[in-house]
């Protein structure tokens, strides 16, 4: 059942919520999909008990497979435009993208599921950060989870946030959250900071009116993770080392789809500090690996002092 927030902007609750706005002139727009044919049925049934059909717009906030899995179903059902920026639509088109990407290679049989590969869609618009066509709805460019992630502000003051950022709950449960570029992904804390919304859904988590502390969390977690790799860098290791080191340490269990993940959470780190000078990487009996350069002995005190210092 759709969930009311502001004026004509709704959600439908789950795993994933799925942001809903009805058009002052009849139909709805949605925002991502969910996993499954499931959860494009769930849409589907939520609209039509609220009166709110034509499906008229879809947006996928990203590329990930619990954002873009209920396309296929609803293009099948209904004549809805689907909307995408264009790096994440070339993922949504081609979902055979997410596991190679991640493993860096053809993925083997476990890495072909559902979770990280769609059932592959169609994307008809290319979403820009300037798109009159879908007033009133505005794109919000919230890059760093992926890199053309975008959030969605509708005319109440709602921002959909996708996963620019994570619950508390989830950062308790997860030590090293996916967030594929560093910078990008702080940047963006950053500018959800400053930003004026009556409220803000991410994705995985609750409505909430009240973002710094949730802003501080995310933040501190990718700042604490950097930090604690630059620790482990003392000694030259391999991105495979790191992963296993981290995972020790902070008690993770792996699935096949969770350790490409995690690989691929501490690649950003590493590209972060290696852009940062922090690290540098050699070659060695075949192995790459890393180690922490002279001038990181000054990451906390100098990261602290140019990141923003406000709300977030
Ligand atoms: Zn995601």
């Amino acid at each position: 059942m759709l969930t009311l927030i502001q004026g004509r902007t709704y959600y439908l609750p789950g795993p994933v919520n799925i942001g809903v706005y009805l058009y002052p002139d009849g139909g709805a727009a949605i925002i991502d999909t969910g996993l499954d044919d499931e959860s494009g049925r769930r849409v589907l049934k939520a609209l039509r008990e609220a009166d709110a059909l034509p499906l008229r717009t879809i947006i996928n906030t990203h590329s990930h497979a619990d954002h873009c899995g209920g396309n296929a179903f609803l293009q099948k059902r209904t004549e809805a435009v689907t909307w995408a920026t264009p790096f994440e639509a070339a993922v949504i088109e081609n979902p055979y993208l997410e596991p190679f990407y991640l493993s860096g290679g053809d993925p083997f049989p476990a890495l072909r599921n559902k979770f990280l590969m769609a059932k592959p869609s169609r994307v008809d618009r290319r979403a820009q950060s300037e798109n009159p066509e879908l007033a009133p709805l505005q794109v919000v460019p919230l890059p760093g989870h992926t890199p053309e992630q975008i959030g969605i502000l509708t005319p109440d003051g709602v921002l959909f946030c996708a996963d620019a950022f994570f619950s508390c709950a989830i950062l308790d449960k997860y030590y090293l959250p996916y967030f594929a570029q560093v910078r990008a992904a702080l940047t963006t804390l950053e500018k959800l900071a400053g930003f004026q919304a009556a409220y803000y859904l991410p994705s995985h988590g609750e409505l909430t009116a009240d973002l710094p502390a949730v802003l501080a969390a995310n933040r501190a977690r990718l700042l604490a993770v950097s930090e604690y790799i630059l620790t482990i860098l003392e000694e030259p290791r391999s991105r495979e080392d790191l992963v296993a080191i981290i995972a020790t340490e902070k008690g993770m269990a792996f699935s096949p789809d969770q350790y490409f993940l995690s690989s691929a959470a501490v690649a950003g780190h590493l590209a972060y500090l290696a852009e940062e000078g922090l690290v540098r990487h050699y070659f060695s009996a075949g192995r790459m690996l890393w180690v922490r350069a002279e001038s990181a002995t000054t990451f906390a005190a100098g990261k602290r002092a140019v990141l923003p210092q406000g709300g977030a």
